[in-house]
């Protein structure tokens, strides 16, 4: 254990995106950071999880582009070429086909053509996602918590039929943007119009896998940071005296620091370390009771064909993301959001799907693998593989936001990325950063 005593001491536990962030983020400010994660390798969700398909190749929602410039620029990396815009997906619903942008601008004008009997409640919904959308990702506590308090205890069902009587539409706005974020019916109101807000505000392509090399490189080279791969921490513990924690793995202590950061799902060993402790609080009871899930099959093919980069999505009882993309060795990425532990269709199905939607032939379609949620917990230790963490539902949104405040109870103890209080690549961004500024007593916070 390296140690030098003038520099505030932090172990991240996990090395997936925020990880690695936040690892960069706080040793830019001269902290000494032990980066403990589980694999061989850096990256986590953003990476390959294994099975020969390419890694990256997401679709994102971004409020501001210059978010990310912002955020990696101050590391000195450049987000050129990392992200490419795409609002344009294509729906398929039983034989009817649209092609709709999720900017919610040109979402509405789009909508209100197709459905012109519904455009006095399309220009009502649209006004609220577009000052909902404001709110969001204006800072103003007052504010959102005011549309929390509208949104989070109705599915988003009931929140549309306010608006419209026409299925089909209902239909095609609860599957837009939003699922494409993994959420359910389950979830809340609310989760489904954040996503909704996120995504109309710009979505993208995001190649992740070059900015998690370029953040693992940046990281590996700065002298404060001791990458340690191949480790799995399984229990902390604190020095009353020092206030410093140890955090183990299965053979013995290999960190010590005075804060400790997880940085992937943090539930059992905080569920232990309370135990230890004979830490019995309301706020931990809650966090620990919370579900996790939805999680995700992911079906990976190659076609005899190239295709180029687009989103295909099927509504219905067993809607579906088809993502197509331009690589020779993995062409067709197909994502079908479930609990279930059993993969829901075989091959022949699936090729099937494939064959109708891109029009081109069975035999051109070749499986290359599936990313289970199973493989994925094995790989990461994400209970379940939950492609987002916790579940969205309207208890689980109350309870993820005490997520922020775990210090104030342990301190010293934090959490950033997909198991904090958002999800997804942005609020992968979005917790580090504001981790990174409380931190350091930014005035970017
Ligand atoms: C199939 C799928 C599709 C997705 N699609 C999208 C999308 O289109 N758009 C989008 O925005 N998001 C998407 N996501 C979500 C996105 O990938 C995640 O939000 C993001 O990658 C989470 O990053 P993270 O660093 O918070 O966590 P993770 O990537 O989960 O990283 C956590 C890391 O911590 C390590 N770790 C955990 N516990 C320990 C321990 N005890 N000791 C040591 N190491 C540990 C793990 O090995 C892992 O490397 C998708 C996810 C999946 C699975």
């Amino acid at each position: 254990m390296k140690m030098d005593m003038d520099k505030e001491k932090y172990t991240v536990i996990g090395g997936g995106i925020s990880g690695l962030l936040i690892t960069a983020l706080l040793a830019a400010e001269g902290k000494q950071i032990d980066l403990i994660e589980k694999n061989t390798h850096c990256g986590g969700y953003l990476r390959n999880l294994g099975c020969g398909a390419p890694y990256g190749a997401h679709h994102i929602g971004l409020p501001d582009r210059g978010l990310l410039a912002g955020i990696i620029g101050g590391l000195g990396i450049s987000d050129e070429g990392l992200l490419r815009s795409a609002d344009t997906v294509r729906i398929l619903s039983g034989q009817r086909e649209y092609k709709l942008s999720l900017r919610l601008d040109e979402q509405c004008s789009q909508l209100c053509e197709i459905f012109p009997e519904e455009a006095e409640g399309l220009r009502a919904y649209f006004g609220f996602m577009t000052d909902f959308a404001e709110a969001l990702y204006s800072d103003d506590d007052r504010q959102i918590k005011g549309y929390f308090v509208k949104l989070a205890g109705k599915s988003f069902r009931s929140f549309l039929e306010k608006y419209f009587s026409n299925e089909e539409l209902i239909a095609l706005l609860s599957f837009l943007g939003p699922s494409y974020g993994g959420v359910t019916d389950a979830d809340s109101a609310f989760t489904f119009a954040s996503l909704a807000a996120t995504y109309g505000k710009g979505a993208y392509y995001m190649d992740c896998g070059a900015l998690t090399e370029k953040l693992a490189e940046k990281a590996a080279g700065m002298e404060n940071v001791n990458i340690m791969t191949g480790i799995q921490a399984s229990r902390i513990r604190r020095d009353d005296e020092s206030g410093r924690y140890t955090v183990y793995d299965g053979s013995g202590a290999v960190s010590e620091a005075d804060k400790v950061i997880f940085a992937g799902s943090f539930r059992r060993i905080l569920e232990e370390y309370c135990e230890h402790t004979g830490m019995n609080d309301t706020s931990f009871r809650k966090i620990f009771g919370m579900e996790t899930g939805p999680s995700a099959y992911r079906y990976y093919f190659r076609t005899d064909v190239p295709l180029s980069r687009m989103e295909h999505i099927r509504l219905g009882a067993d809607g579906y993301i088809m993502s197509t993309l331009e690589s020779d060795e993995c062409s067709v990425m197909l994502t079908c959001v479930t609990d279930s532990s059993q993969p829901q269709w075989d091959n022949e199905r699936l090729i099937s799907e494939i064959s109708d939607t891109l029009c081109i032939g069975k035999e051109l379609i070749h499986p290359v693998c599936v990313c289970s949620p199973s493989e994925r917990e094995n790989r990461t230790l994400n209970e379940n593989g939950a492609v987002f963490g916790w579940k969205r539902n309207a208890r689980n949104n109350l309870d993820a936001n005490l997520i922020y405040s775990i210090d104030k109870k342990l301190p010293g103890i934090y959490v950033t990325g997909n198991w904090s209080a958002t999800f997804g690549f942005f609020g992968c961004l979005y917790t580090a950063n504001k981790l990174f500024c409380k931190l350091t007593a930014d005035r970017r916070s």
